[in-house]
């Protein structure tokens, strides 16, 4: 009887495993949430840069804009003082034509230096996103390369308690399995505790000095006074 209780302590070692191990596999991280928000970070971020883009071309063309100003005055200005012209009229013409290259010009300096601070904004918004998109994919990696390494542990495991559970199975008679499968139904999945300095491992309820004698005789199945719970002797294992 004695080595059956073993080999009945030994099978629920192995169901305890195997539920362990079920539920840490159902449990694995497999990245999808951070997945999720990396698409959610990468989108962002090219949104950004669509915006960087938009903002340095409208600069490029105001400071091309600026350029060609700046030359059509200088041009307009030495027609006017160039000592060529003679015609009031057209002088007139021609300096209310700078005044208004001036004013053009003005505007376009003020563009130009909001635009100098949009871009410098958005480009340190890209920087720091970028940034974030590359530590979220880091740590996604490390958490993909995690749950691909520790599936595989676990289904082996598995694998190796599942044909360790048939041989023990095998060993073990059936009123014993089925009193074991019952009594564990009933008592939150352990059906066998071990008597420790006389007291159930399970409940740590006292064990009665008879019920250990008993249990040492290992002529007959012993259950804890408490739990109802199958009794193996510390000892034994
Ligand atoms: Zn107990």
């Amino acid at each position: 009887m004695k080595q059956q209780l073993v080999l009945l302590y030994q099978l629920q070692q192995t169901d305890s495993q195997t539920e362990s191990d079920e539920a840490e596999l159902s449990g694995l991280d497999n990245g999808e949430t951070l997945a999720g928000e990396l698409e959610a970070e990468e989108t962002t971020l090219s949104e950004w840069k669509d915006q960087l883009s938009a903002a340095q071309a409208e600069l490029h063309d105001k400071q091309l804009q600026l350029q060609g100003t700046e030359d059509d005055r200088q041009n307009k200005w030495d027609q006017t003082y160039g000592g060529m012209i003679s015609d009031p009229k057209e002088l007139s013409a021609l300096e209310r034509k700078i005044e208004e290259l001036d004013r053009r010009k003005d505007k376009l300096e003020e563009d130009i230096i909001m635009l100098l601070d949009e871009v410098e904004a958005l480009q340190k918004q890209v920087d720091q996103k970028q940034a974030d998109v590359e530590r979220i994919s880091d740590r996604l990696s490390k958490v993909r390369q995690h749950f691909e390494q520790r599936s595989v542990e676990l289904v082996t495991e598995m694998e190796q308690l599942t044909q360790r559970r048939s041989e023990l199975e095998a060993q073990i008679k059936p009123g014993l399995l089925d009193d074991y499968k019952h009594t564990r139904q009933h008592n939150a999945n352990v059906a066998v505790a071990v008597a420790i300095n006389r007291a159930c491992s399970a409940c740590h309820t006292a064990v009665a000095s008879s019920v250990l004698g008993e249990l040492q005789q290992a002529t007959r199945v012993v259950r804890c006074e408490s739990c109802r719970r199958i009794l193996v002797l510390d000892e034994w294992l």
